[in-house]
C-alpha cells in the first residue's frame, strides 16, 4: 500500500489500520474503478456469508492460494529506534495485471487487518460498505437510518389509508341501488369522497385527505366485498 496519509495516521509499519480500513472501505465504494470494486465486493460478500476465511475458501483451493499468497512480508529497519517493521510488498513484482489480481490484493489486505470485522455492508439504503461504529449498526449512517425509518412509516401510513377507505367503501357497498346510480362504483366512490373517512395513526385518528375514483372502487371490489 502506498503510504500518502498524513503523518499522524501512519505507524511505523505505514498505515495504521484504521487507516487502511478506511482505504479498503474507500475502494469497495469505489465508482471510478468498477470492475476492481465489483471483485473485491464479491469477495467480501462471500467472506461476509461464510462468517470466516477458513470457511469461505474450504472448498476453495485456488483462491485460498491467490490470497495467501498476494503480499509477502518484508522486514525493515524503520529508521527510528532499534525496531524492525514488517512491510507488505507484492509477491509478484509487476503490477497487477487485471481487476481480480488488485481485488484479490486488497482482500488479503481486509484479512490480515486487526479491524476487519468492523467492516459492513452493503448499506441496505446507500448499497455503501461502512465502518460499523455500534454494535446494533444496520445502515451506514444516522442519515440512512432515519430516511429508511421514514419510507417505512410511510408506507404503514399508506397501509392504513388504504384500509380505511376499503373500510369505508364496504359500509357503502350494500346501500348502492341501481336507482340511486347506474355505475355502482362510481355512486361508492362519490360516498366515500363525501364522507369523513378516518385512519388510526400512533398519534390517534387522522382525517384521510384522499380522494378515490369509480376506477379506485373497481380496481378493489373483491377486498372491498371481502369487508361488508
Ligand atoms: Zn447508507
Amino acid at each position: 500500500m502506498k503510504n500518502t496519509a498524513s503523518k499522524n495516521d501512519v505507524s511505523a509499519r505505514g498505515l495504521t489500520p484504521e487507516k487502511q480500513l478506511q482505504t479498503l472501505r474507500d475502494l469497495l465504494n469505489d465508482a471510478r474503478q468498477p470492475e476492481r470494486r465489483d471483485v473485491f465486493r464479491a469477495l467480501v460478500k462471500s467472506w461476509l456469508a461464510a462468517g470466516s476465511l477458513k470457511q469461505m475458501v474450504a472448498d476453495d483451493r485456488r483462491l485460498w492460494r491467490d490470497v495467501s499468497e498476494a503480499w509477502n512480508p518484508c522486514l525493515m529497519y524503520d529508521g527510528n529506534g532499534a525496531a524492525w517493521g514488517v512491510s507488505l510488498i507484492p509477491s509478484e513484482s509487476a503490477v497487477p495485471a487485471t481487476a481480480e489480481e488488485w481485488a484479490i490484493g486488497d482482500f488479503a489486505l481486509l484479512m490480515l487487518n486487526p479491524l476487519r470485522d468492523n467492516l459492513r455492508g452493503p448499506c441496505p439504503r446507500c448499497q455503501r460498505y461502512y465502518i460499523k461504529r455500534r454494535e446494533t449498526k444496520v445502515y451506514c449512517s444516522k442519515r440512512c437510518g432515519n430516511a429508511a425509518s421514514a419510507s417505512r412509516s410511510n408506507a404503514a401510513l399508506d397501509k392504513a389509508k388504504r384500509e380505511a377507505l376499503l373500510k369505508s367503501a364496504a359500509k357503502f357497498w350494500p346501500q348502492w341501488t341501481e336507482r340511486k346510480h347506474p355505475n355502482r362504483s362510481f355512486w361508492i366512490a362519490d360516498r366515500v369522497n363525501g364522507s369523513h373517512v378516518r385512519m388510526r395513526t400512533k398519534k390517534g385518528w387522522k382525517p384521510v385527505r384522499r380522494v378515490i375514483t369509480g376506477k379506485w372502487v373497481s380496481r378493489n371490489a373483491v377486498a372491498i366485498q371481502r369487508m361488508v
